[in-house]
């Protein structure tokens, strides 16, 4: 099963993609993790995605396409994926239908999440994530044991740079002006599913199967 989610930041997409991940046994690629794991490390293109991941703009389609294509030619992605956080772009998402083909798979779906800004600003500005093991927190609704640390392997944990409000409405606005045009090409395609964004986390199983059980 080879699945994309789509939805502006803070809609919700992680944590249906883990879910997914779990309920099929398939891998997430979520390329913001990446391309934090390149910023971190201190690559040549690391220290470039890290310049436009901090502004909350998109990192160039080549760094982005590499970093996916190579994820893509390793052997547990057999078996199916699911894309968190690729394609955002037009470019991106020719570029996705090229190595696809080689592989000669195709996208079975495409989720479109939508939530309000009013609950995105306040998923996301509470949202804590551990540098180390790439867990992520809600200081309200989903708060670690300890305040601040970890639950997985006991690291401070982190507001991400662009997790502040301004830097959350700009990516929003980069989501409306180059993510949202590529729904309609998928639309075109036949293959948007919906998903609710604003439902509570313990229905989100549920509504996963509902959506994808014919896919199974
Ligand atoms: P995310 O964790 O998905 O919210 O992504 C955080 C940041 O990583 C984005 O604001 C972009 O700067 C960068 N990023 C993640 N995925 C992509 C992508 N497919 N293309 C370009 N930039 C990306």
């Amino acid at each position: 099963m080879q699945i994309v989610i789509l939805g502006p930041p803070g809609s919700g997409k992680g944590t249906r993609a883990q879910i997914i991940s779990k309920i099929y046994g398939i891998p997430v690629i979520t390329t913001g993790d990446m391309l934090r794991e390149a910023a971190a490390q201190d690559t040549e293109s690391g220290r470039i995605a890290d310049f436009y991941m901090k502004k909350g703009e998109l990192v160039p389609d080549d760094i982005v396409v590499e970093v996916v294509e190579e994820r893509l030619g390793r052997p547990d992605v057999e078996g199916g994926f699911i894309l968190d956080g690729f394609p955002r772009n037009l470019a991106q998402a020719r570029a996705l239908d090229r190595v696809l083909k080689r592989k000669g798979v195709s996208i079975d779906a495409v989720l479109k999440i939508d939530a309000s800004t009013d609950s995105i600003i306040k998923r996301l500005s509470l949202r804590r994530s551990c540098p180390r093991c790439g867990a992520v927190y809600h200081l309200k609704y989903n708060p670690p044991k300890k305040d601040e640390v970890c639950d997985e392997c006991g690291s401070g944990l982190i507001q991400r740079d662009d997790d502040r409000e301004d830097i959350i409405l700009y990516r929003m606005i980069v989501y409306e002006e180059q993510t949202r045009p590529i729904l309609e090409r998928y639309e075109n395609m036949g293959k948007v599913r919906e998903l609710n964004g604003e439902i509570e986390i313990d229905e989100i199983p549920g509504e996963v199967r509902r959506v994808l059980g014919d896919l199974a």
